[in-house]
């Protein structure tokens, strides 16, 4: 669904994050993308969602046209869920009114400034409800773990009723239980809606739990693309090497 060709970002400093990468995203799938800090998996999922200008190459969203154009992209954005780190809720208002922000694409400008109809939050409580938060809908966010809270950001997204969801590091502030809550629910949706995710991640064990496909990044470049059955120590080595000495402490934090 979503072709990569030649893809380089080089920011105004010179550090090339991107090298001429070139990928195929397909719907469906369920695709990680694992690297150490400052190897390009940030940028890479902002590209994806016209976030970042790109400095050479081409990105091609199938049956939409190429993303530089101003029309495919407004087309590709609405159509497109957005997971970060710091999950970017309001934390003041409820569950409930955080969610409704994603139905908002729906609506033009002047519309969204009334509250939106029922059947808005009929589809916000739906999604509130897949994420097993139904019962915390009218609860301030700011009163909820940060767990519960990337979970609101999830059905934020599932909200916008998206064929892609892009997740940069969203469970990199989660402890273990949380986090693999929070990707099994992504993983459900991804199954049971035919909706792309495509997640950035820092720990490889939970990659290999819930990747269809891993895409290893190093420096720019992508060094593995496999099935996570496919990811051995020497392709773990070739993701690792020479970037980032936190990787291992990572893995043995999430092992324990
Ligand atoms: P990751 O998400 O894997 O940690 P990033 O995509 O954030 O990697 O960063 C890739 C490289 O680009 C790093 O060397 C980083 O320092 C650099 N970089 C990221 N954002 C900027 C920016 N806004 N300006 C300059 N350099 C940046
Ligand atoms: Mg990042």
């Amino acid at each position: 669904m979503i072709e990569l060709d030649g893809l380089s970002v080089t920011y105004s400093g010179g550090i090339q994050a991107l090298k001429s990468i070139s990928l195929d995203f397909y719907q469906g799938q369920f695709t990680v993308i694992l690297g150490a800090s400052g190897s390009g998996k940030s940028t890479l999922l902002r590209c994806l969602n016209g976030l970042r200008q790109v400095s050479a190459g081409r990105i091609t969203i199938k049956g939409l046209g190429k993303l530089q154009e101003p029309k495919v992209l407004h087309q590709h954005r609405k159509r497109t869920g957005m997971i970060f780190q710091q999950h970017q809720l309001i934390g003041r208002q409820t569950a409930l009114e955080n969610v409704l922000i994603g139905r908002l694409a729906y609506h033009s400008i002047l519309r969204s400034l009334l509250p939106l109809p029922k059947a808005d939050k009929y589809i916000a409580l739906e999604c509130l409800d897949r994420v097993g938060l139904l019962s915390k809908a009218l609860v301030r966010v700011d009163n909820l773990s940060g767990g519960q809270q990337q979970r609101v950001g999830i059905a934020r997204a599932l909200a916008q009723q998206p064929q892609l969801i892009l997740a940069d590091e969203p469970v990199a502030s989660l402890d273990p239980a949380s986090a693999h809550k929070v990707l099994s629910f992504l993983r459900q949706i991804c199954e049971e809606d035919g909706i792309s995710v495509i997640v950035s991640l820092h720990q490889v064990d939970l990659a290999r739990a819930y990747a269809d496909r891993i895409v290893g990044l190093s420096q720019g470049c992508v060094v593995f693309d496999g099935s996570a059955a496919e990811i051995g120590e020497s392709e773990l080595d070739g993701i690792y090497d020479n970037t980032d000495d936190t990787a291992p402490n990572q893995l043995e934090e999430v092992a324990s």
